[in-house]
C-alpha cells in the first residue's frame, strides 16, 4: 500500500467511462465541496447532472462521501441521482467503508476522487482503495480549508512533480493537475 495517491488529473469532469472501465472501476466514490461542487456555488450542478448521467450509461455510480452533515449534503444533491454518505469522518476510512458495504461495493471496484490529500486520500487509502487527486474547483476556500491547504500545500508539489503518483490522462497546459 502506497502512501502517495494513485492518480492525479486536473478535474473528475474530465474523468471518461472509458479511462475507469479500462482500470477496472465501476464506481466513482467522490468528495462533494470543491471536487463536484465549487464550496461557494450551490447552482454549478448542469455539469455534475451530465457527467455522472454519461458514467451511469456506461454502468458507473457515482457515490459522494462527504464530511459534511445529511442536511447540506442532501441539499447540494437535491436535484441530482446521486447517491451519498455523509459525515464521513476522512481521513478516517469508516465513511468509505460504509459506502463500500451499504452499495455492496467490492473495494477493487472503486476508485476514490477528491481534492485534499489529508482527508480525501488517506481516507481512501486506510479504506484499502484506489485514490484519485484532483486539483480544486474554486481557490478561495472556507477558513478551515486555508489552514488545510497551508499544510497541503508541500505536499501538492511533491505529488505534482513526481511519479509517485501516476497521471490519470495526458493532459496539457491549463487542464494539468495543480
Ligand atoms: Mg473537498
Amino acid at each position: 500500500m502506497s502512501f502517495w495517491p494513485t492518480w492525479k488529473v486536473s478535474s473528475i469532469f474530465t474523468v471518461t467511462p472509458a479511462q475507469l472501465l479500462a482500470r477496472g472501476k465501476k464506481y466513482v466514490l467522490t468528495d462533494l465541496d470543491n471536487t463536484l461542487i465549487p464550496w461557494n456555488q450551490k447552482d454549478a450542478l448542469d455539469q455534475v447532472r451530465d457527467w455522472a448521467a454519461n458514467l451511469h450509461q456506461h454502468g458507473i455510480e457515482v457515490i459522494v462521501v462527504s464530511n459534511n452533515n445529511h442536511a447540506r449534503v442532501a441539499e447540494a444533491l437535491a436535484d441530482l441521482p446521486i447517491q451519498f454518505i455523509a459525515r464521513a469522518l476522512k481521513p478516517l476510512p469508516v465513511g468509505i467503508k460504509r459506502a463500500l458495504a451499504k452499495f455492496n461495493i467490492p473495494a477493487g471496484q472503486a476508485v476514490m476522487v477528491g481534492d485534499q490529500f489529508f482527508t480525501d486520500m488517506l481516507a481512501g487509502t486506510f479504506a484499502g482503495v484506489d485514490t484519485l487527486i484532483v486539483s480544486p474547483l474554486v481557490h478561495t476556500d472556507g477558513w478551515n480549508t486555508k489552514i488545510n491547504r497551508l499544510l497541503e500545500k508541500p505536499v501538492r508539489h511533491f505529488i505534482r512533480q513526481r511519479e509517485w503518483t501516476k497521471p490519470w490522462a495526458k493532459e496539457r497546459g491549463h487542464a494539468k493537475f495543480k
